[in-house]
């Protein structure tokens, strides 16, 4: 570990290239004004850092330490900083919009085009410290800093929610069973919909998924069963939570007319979609991908006693030396595992 970061080579994973992901030494980064400095004390592997490890569909600028979701201690506060010291702690949030773009300035920044973002165009969070500009930062005082690690993937799973427009008494169809389709499962009553779907094929990841959903293991159940579960009107909204197509095929035949499905989960390329049936039910088709402003949502939401059993879905937490086994068992532990975390700083995984 490194005592005083001036004078220290620091432990990152570095994407070298599509396939491959080394633990290397990197020289302590530099601190811009505006910037904190931050010691990173859990960061959370995301299924998409996966997708980035194995072909890299959004084009990481290469070699690039990697790791989007993170939490940490202020080390050192960048010229400028007045909201912030070191010592706190904090959650950090990966997108950082320009605010000067056209996108920025018509209230759309999530879309930035000349976003900078952790593990993309920035060093990540899989290191022993990571940069992140000040207002992309909140302090979380004594919160678990692996719970603080969620925020992020908390906020864009309340904007999916957002998108898909649910309202109380409607039905929610998710489909997926990765952590992704498990927190938007705890998430969405919230909204008081009548019932929730979650719809995937690990009956140990749809465990995550609170009681009251209604669970379909596409393996076992019959062919028609999430048919049956939409009734003769259908499901008033669906929500991608896996990167197929076939799924989209599915919920587009299992929403109500006017019914919206939400693509969430990144299908790269082009996909076929019945888009006569688009026409003729008068279905809505709406991507959701980084979060409009839910940052302090997200957080004081999982302040509250539903946010904080999200630490559950953490199930793993591993040194970033073990980077090899971590990455196996978030892609492939899917009977095992949930999300998985380098665990930096001992004692901060919600348990
Ligand atoms: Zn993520
Ligand atoms: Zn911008």
């Amino acid at each position: 570990m490194c005592v005083s970061v001036e004078n220290c080579a620091l432990k990152a994973l570095q994407l070298t290239k599509p396939g491959q992901l080394d633990l290397i030494e990197a020289p302590p980064p530099s601190l811009p004004a505006g910037h904190l400095l931050v010691r990173t004390a859990v960061a959370v592997i995301c299924t998409s850092d996966l997708a980035d490890i194995r072909e890299n569909p959004f084009g990481i600028r290469l070699p690039q330490i990697i790791g989007h979701e993170g939490a940490g201690v202020v080390e050192a506060a960048g010229d400028g900083v007045k909201d912030f010291a070191p010592g706190d702690r904090i959650a950090a949030h990966p997108v950082h919009p320009c605010r000067q773009c056209p996108e920025c300035r018509s209230g759309v920044g999530h879309l930035c085009r000349n976003m900078w973002h952790l593990g993309i165009n920035m060093s990540g969070t899989f290191a022993e410290f990571f940069v992140v500009r000040a207002d992309r930062a909140r302090k979380v005082g004594d919160m678990p800093l692996g719970l603080a690690a969620l925020a992020e993937p908390v906020c864009v799973c309340l904007e999916a929610l957002a998108q898909a427009r649910l309202a109380a008494g409607g039905r929610l169809l998710i489909i997926g069973d990765g952590p992704f389709g498990a927190m938007l499962a705890n998430l969405a009553p919230e909204f008081k919909p009548a019932e929730v779907v979650i719809a995937g094929h690990h009956d140990f990841r749809m465990g995550f998924a609170p009681p009251a959903t209604t669970k379909v293991n596409l393996k076992t159940a019959g062919a028609d069963a999430l048919k049956k579960l939409a009734g003769p009107l259908g499901f008033d909204a669906a929500i991608l939570a896996v990167g197929s197509a076939k799924a989209v095929a599915t919920c587009i035949e299992l929403l109500r007319p006017k019914g919206r499905l939400v693509i969430f989960s990144a299908i790269p390329g082009l996909s076929s979609v019945d888009l006569f049936r688009v026409h003729v039910r008068e279905l809505e088709l709406i991507g959701a991908c980084n979060d409009q402003e839910r940052f302090d949502e997200a957080l004081s939401h999982l302040r509250q006693p539903a946010g904080r059993d999200l630490g559950r879905l953490i199930t793993h937490g591993l040194p970033l030396e073990q980077y090899r086994q971590a990455i196996e068992l978030a892609d492939r532990g899917r009977e095992t595992a949930m999300k998985v975390a380098f665990e930096l700083k001992a004692g901060e995984l919600p348990r």
